[in-house]
């Protein structure tokens, strides 16, 4: 039996797997520098013997071909970027590299997945199909290590059917992950609106265009996008995070400038909401006699996953590890690249438990002291080689 199989080789990696986390969270890369991982990663697969190549300047693509490999092709994908914070774990294997930091827990992701592949690779006489490694770059960045990837092909030749992700979870315990069907995660967008006009006295306001009053008028304004044109039952936010002009008492300045963050979990309502931003802070400063300019950066699509191939991927998990162990992931507004993949082809993005109160270890991700319970790597490699061997969209 391949689970069987699995589970042992499972047990037998996970010091191994350890090791390697260590080893990558020691030598964190930022965003599109991740040279040493990638080189990292090369080496590893060649180790194991899995043919691979290398994509988008940082990506590494590995192929491993079970029985009759045209018959199925599945991705699966782990990120290896850092992220630009100050370690301050006192860990022994902390970061070597100040100011850059595993945060996010893609050292674990990238670990896992090279833990399964080995795990793969010694099983593929026992699975059917080809499995497509990809240890992508850049997914803390715009314009996301995902989406160069697609742009360069890693779609394609040969051309997966589905794709599964893993993220850590640390409100998620040690030895549980969850799944979701539909939308997941949201899209993220980036507005910056500039506000001009001629400011002057503070004491003469009727020879002046207020630009902080304008500025505070939009603000108003775009809350009521949201609440009046957003329908209720899909989420939606938009945080005017920054807002700034002015330097003292009395003096009405000339240019404010505001910026936030717009998210989504609807791409029909995330486009058509971008116009009525434009078209709302347009006309408020305009009708105050003000100029504007407004630019609407876009980021990542929402993440959403394939309803059946989730619902798949959770009855797998739940003959595998039990009922108790598999959870219903919930909704965040927070973003990930993975959405690239999932607007393309069938998703699976599920997490991975790394919660440990007993140990302390619950702090979240993007934080100086944040990091995993390293009993949940086990669960992480079990899990990606399970997916990969046994999941389909159909049954
Ligand atoms: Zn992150
Ligand atoms: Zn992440």
């Amino acid at each position: 039996m391949i689970e069987e199989k699995i589970v042992a080789l499972a047990s037998k990696y996970t010091a191994e797997t350890i090791a390697i986390r260590h080893h990558l969270h020691a030598h964190p890369e930022l965003s599109y520098q991740e040279f040493e991982t990638a080189a990292f990663v090369e080496a590893k697969l060649n180790e194991i013997g899995i043919p691979n190549i290398r994509m988008g300047i940082t990506g590494v693509i590995g192929i491993i071909e079970g029985k009759n490999p045209a018959s199925r092709v599945i991705a699966l994908r782990a990120d290896m970027d850092a992220l630009p914070i100050l370690e301050e774990t006192n860990l022994p294997y902390a970061s070597t590299k100040p100011g850059v930091m595993h945060a996010c827990g893609h050292d674990v992701h990238t670990s896992c997945l090279l833990g399964a592949a080995k795990i793969l690779s010694e099983t593929k006489e026992d699975w059917q199909g080809t499995i497509k490694l990809i240890f992508q770059p850049g997914e803390e960045k715009n314009p996301g290590g995902a989406s160069i990837l697609i742009k360069e092909g890693v779609l394609e030749n040969p051309k997966p059917e589905l794709i599964v992700g893993m993220h850590v979870n640390p409100q998620l315990e040690t030895g549980k992950i969850s799944f979701r069907g539909g939308k997941v995660m949201a899209s993220a967008d980036e507005i910056y609106i500039t506000i001009k006009g001629n400011g002057g006295h503070a004491a003469a306001p009727h020879l002046t265009i207020d630009t902080i009053l304008v500025g505070s008028h939009i603000v108003i304004g775009l809350q009521q996008i949201i609440s009046r044109n957003n329908n209720p039952f899909s989420p939606s936010v938009l945080s005017i995070c920054a807002f700034n002009g002015g330097f003292t008492t009395n003096v009405i300045p000339n240019e404010v400038n505001l910026i936030g963050t717009f998210r989504a979990m609807d791409e029909k309502w995330r486009f058509a909401a971008h116009e009525l931003i434009k078209k709302q802070a347009t006309s408020i400063a305009h009708g105050m006699g003000a100029e504007i300019d407004i630019l609407i950066d876009i980021g990542y699509p929402s993440v959403y996953n394939h309803e059946r191939l989730n619902a798949n991927a959770m009855g797998l998990a739940k003959t595998f590890l039990g009922e108790k162990c598999v959870e219903e992931t919930e909704l965040r507004m927070g973003a990930e690249d993975f959405g690239y993949y999932s607007q393309k082809i069938p998703g699976c993005f599920f997490r991975l438990g790394t919660r440990n109160e007993a140990k302390g270890i619950t702090i979240g991700v993007h934080t100086p002291t944040f990091n995993i319970d390293e009993d949940a790597i086990e669960m992480g490699i079990k899990m990606m080689a399970f997916l990969g061997a046994n999941l389909n969209i159909n049954g």
